[in-house]
């Protein structure tokens, strides 16, 4: 009895797994396709940040060249928990648009993500949806500037362009509101790596919540204000988070501001909450500081050995992140035997090893039930002896002799 109980269980979490495609809890959309930076580069770094949460299954879908027709791009934003836009170019059709405005309205999530805010000048809804935004010849027409002074928030209805910044550099952000999910649990302040910071933003900026400003220093050819770097808004039932930071430049190896910590961080927790309204990601403990930048230098998924390091030493309690890493490694390779085995290979070196806990061995012999071979058999075999892996290698040899 128990163990067609167990053996239930352990199908079911398999049909979870394999059997639906939403294996994950959110389901991510990346606008691109047209911007002034590089965004080949910043949306494959964008993708693999919010994959590697282990919370979002991520689609990219670029919209045609400029200056080409736009009437086919027509995304089902609806199939999505949050759109993380990494865009600014031609307009979408009346018909995109108002999808996407209905979309947001009915509680859509939404990343306004670096230049996103340069986007769409003329279009009133996302402008109301960015809150603030710059360039594309936005001026007083568009709304106020807005930024801090001290500790106050000032609406600066002054004519003028929007947006600005100075030369690129590490500058310190300030967390304003460490109650709200994004921020909570952040250090007050940290340094960031040496990015543009976007200054004298101006728009409609209603029903805003401000989290962090950064200080544009006179030294930099900054505007010696507070200006807002990380903020959220709310658009109907939608939930948008706007970080500015995260500069894609043209150099192709070296990303220093979506490499740093704290960009990659409040990325993922602004995407989770936008998702969702609650952050469940915990802060990781190279967080910087005020003292000094964290980069993760050359930013680029861990190599396959790397990472069953980390699916070795997993831990139930804290992460499942690599383990899904793995899978979706798995299931987005050809899946011919040969790749397959490879994986395999891999596995069962794991499996061998005392040193790796019961909890990862589990999560690994569970995989080896759909995707092994007659190569496992003998390490199932031994599995079965222990007590805490006796169900799941029972299970998983089962599978495979019946294959
Ligand atoms: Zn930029």
């Amino acid at each position: 009895m128990k163990k067609a109980i167990i053996f239930l269980l352990i199908t079911g979490v398999f049909s979870a797994f394999y059997g639906c495609k939403k294996q994950h809890a959110y389901s991510a959309l990346i606008v691109t396709g047209q911007n002034n930076h590089n965004w080949k580069a910043s949306s494959r770094i964008l993708k693999q940040l919010l994959d590697q949460t282990g919370l979002f299954s991520t689609d990219i879908i670029e919209t045609p060249a400029a200056g080409k027709d736009m009437t086919s791009f027509a995304p089902d934003f609806q199939k999505y928990d949050v759109v993380v836009m990494d865009y600014t170019g031609d307009s979408w059709s009346d018909k995109t648009k108002s999808s996407f405005e209905e979309y947001i309205k009915a509680g859509g999530g939404l990343v306004i993500y670096h230049a996103a805010d340069n986007a769409f000048p003329e279009w009133k809804a996302y402008n109301e949806m960015i809150g603030l935004g710059g360039w594309g010849k936005r001026n007083e027409k568009d709304g106020p500037y807005i930024y801090m002074k001290k500790d106050s928030l000032i609406t600066d209805t002054t004519a003028g362009p929007g947006g600005s910044h100075g030369k690129r550099h590490e500058f310190v952000v300030k967390v304003r509101n460490e109650e709200h999910p994004i921020t909570k649990g952040l250090p007050k302040k940290w340094l960031h790596a040496e990015d543009e910071l976007y200054s004298q933003l101006r728009g409609p900026g209603k029903n805003m919540e401000i989290l962090a400003t950064a200080y544009a220093d006179t030294a930099q050819k900054g505007t010696g204000r507070d200006e807002l770097v990380l903020f959220t808004v709310t658009y109907g039932k939608g939930r948008i988070f706007h970080t500015v930071l995260g500069h894609a430049g043209n150099d192709t190896t070296a990303f220093p501001a979506m490499e740093c910590q704290g960009f990659i961080t409040t990325f993922q927790r602004g995407a989770e909450w936008a998702a969702s309204g609650v952050v469940t990601q915990t802060v990781p403990e190279g967080f910087p500081n005020a003292a000094g930048v964290v980069q993760l230098e050359n930013y680029k998924p861990l190599t396959l050995e790397q990472l069953m390091r980390n699916v070795e030493n997993y831990d139930i309690a804290k992460s499942r992140k690599y383990f899904y890493d793995l899978q979706s490694r798995i299931r987005s390779s050809d899946r011919t035997p040969a790749t397959l085995l490879s994986f395999e290979k891999l596995i069962v070196k794991s499996l061998k090893k005392k040193s790796v806990s019961a909890d990862a061995k589990r999560l690994l012999i569970k995989e080896l039930s759909w995707m092994g071979s007659d190569y496992s058999i003998s390490v199932l075999k031994d599995m079965q002896k222990e007590t805490e892996l006796k169900d799941e290698a029972q299970f998983a040899l089962a599978r495979l002799e019946s294959k």
